[in-house]
């Protein structure tokens, strides 16, 4: 596999990070996963704009190839031959030579910038959208910025774990009562035609696919409720799902060992899958 790191294509036994760097010794990173269907980026603006409010809440540089990135990303497509599958960025805030609390000086340490892709063919055709997951409920005691996209995912790994654990495929993470979001998704209800799903706030991660999916609902004159929902609502609900840049719209049948619904994956969740695939793979880059 050939990957890019900070201006070089590389294979990756090649690609080295400093032991120093920011993001191994603090966490002090973002990222973005862009997916590729038939070859084309999917939502690619979108996930450039949520990579530069992440930057900027954080008081990060830009990399230099910044305003390179859709040529990069196509450049690796390229490269490794990906039809279907996904591209990582990171960027971090770069190596001091040391570990220290204080951010380096930007003027001195720039940041580092690395991306790779992972083939998944069959990606659009998951067999798993058939089936729907099963999701078991946690706290949420992440911290307090989930709107910023940083590498910080031990928690959210750790609930996948106990999800494992429990024979269930992913966790909803649950704060005052109410659902936040997925480990790595956002979560979503439909009651009587409603899809409810929680506001944007420093709550949740602001998803690039909500924004689509929504979108794509109101086109097509469903109705939308922005509002947060507890686990018994979502146990009682018609439906429920998720969504994301790698699953795109993933039905959800089990919550708690309490089927939702018939128990299995649901016509709104189907349809909004039909639409965001075909759509965003029409408006690809
Ligand atoms: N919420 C969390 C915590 C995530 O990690 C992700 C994606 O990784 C999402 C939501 C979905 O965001 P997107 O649709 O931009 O992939």
């Amino acid at each position: 596999r050939t990957v890019y790191l900070n201006g070089e294509y590389l294979p990756e036994t090649e690609a080295k990070v400093s032991i120093f760097d920011r993001s191994f010794l603090m966490a002090d990173g973002v990222y973005e996963v862009t997916s590729v269907l038939e070859g084309k980026l999917i939502d690619f603006d979108g996930h450039l704009a949520r990579l530069e409010r992440s930057l900027n809440e954080l008081d990060m540089e830009k990399p230099e190839a910044f305003d390179d990135l859709l040529e990069i990303h196509r450049k690796l497509v390229e490269l490794n031959d990906i039809d279907e599958g996904m591209i990582y960025l990171q960027v971090s805030r770069g190596s001091a030579g040391d570990r220290d609390f204080v951010f380096p000086d930007p003027e001195v340490v720039k940041p580092t910038l690395v991306l790779f892709t992972q083939s998944k063919p069959g990606l659009a055709n998951n067999p798993v959208a058939q089936k729907g997951l099963k999701v078991i409920s946690i706290e949420d005691i992440r911290w307090g910025r989930r709107d910023i996209k940083t590498v910080q995912l031990l928690y959210p790994s750790m609930g996948k774990m106990a999800a494992k654990k429990a024979g269930c495929d992913d966790a909803w993470l649950v704060e005052d009562g109410h659902v936040t979001e997925g480990t790595s998704n956002n979560a979503y209800i439909v009651k009587g035609g409603t899809i409810i799903t929680r506001d944007l706030s420093s709550d949740i991660l602001h998803g690039i696919t909500r924004a689509a999916v929504l979108r794509f609902a109101r086109e097509a004159q469903m109705t939308v409720e922005e509002r947060p929902f507890t686990i018994e609502e979502a146990q009682g609900a018609d439906e429920a799902f998720v969504t994301s840049a790698s699953t795109f719209v993933m039905p959800v049948v089990e919550i708690d060992g309490a089927k939702v619904g018939a128990g299995e994956p649901g016509p709104v969740a189907k349809r909004l899958r039909e639409i965001y695939l075909e759509e965003s793979i029409k408006s690809g880059i």
